[in-house]
């Protein structure tokens, strides 16, 4: 997958967001899209709140979605792009997926501390750790346009928005 080819994924997953959730950051507007190929898989948004679900992040629900439509729940060689780093959650569920590429948009560092769970696990750690010497995670591809949809991490977020707190 090139570099170019990259940026069209998650081109295509930056305006899967803002069609489905638009721009402000409270209604955590995060898609991921799965590729296989040159082909997409599936895509899907966050709905946590919309269905009450926590493990309703996008890239779970790209990921059932993506099984579903494979018919396996194993997508081996498959890349999921994702409009902002995926947290603990979403990249144990890619490794039980299979993918082989984790490709995100912006980064921890981009957004605000409140989108993820732990102060010194990252999810680079998760795939170092994991019994899977064949998955690759990247990020930074759109960065900049991908975090403009987020918290960044000099805003001042009610604690009644914060998933962490
Ligand atoms: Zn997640």
């Amino acid at each position: 997958m090139s570099k170019a080819d990259d940026e069209k994924w998650m081109r295509a997953a930056f305006e899967h967001a803002v069609a489905e959730k638009g721009t402000d950051p409270s209604d955590t507007p995060i898609a991921a899209i799965l590729v296989l190929g040159d082909k997409e898989i599936a895509r899907g948004v966050n709905h946590t709140a919309e269905c009450c679900d926590a493990t309703a992040h996008a890239e779970v629900v790209t990921l059932r979605a993506g099984g579903a439509a494979y018919g396996d729940m194993r997508i081996e060689g498959a890349t999921l792009y994702s409009t902002l780093q995926p947290c603990g959650m979403c990249t144990f569920a890619s490794i039980w997926a299979g993918v082989s590429r984790i490709v995100y948009g912006a980064g921890r560092d981009d957004v605000h501390e409140m989108y993820f769970e732990d102060r010194h696990l990252s999810t680079l750690d998760f795939v170092a750790d994991a019994y899977k010497d064949d998955l690759t995670l990247e990020g930074g591809v759109l960065a900049d346009e991908c975090a403009q949809l987020y918290f960044r991490p000099w805003d001042d977020v009610p604690e009644d928005q914060q998933a962490n707190d």
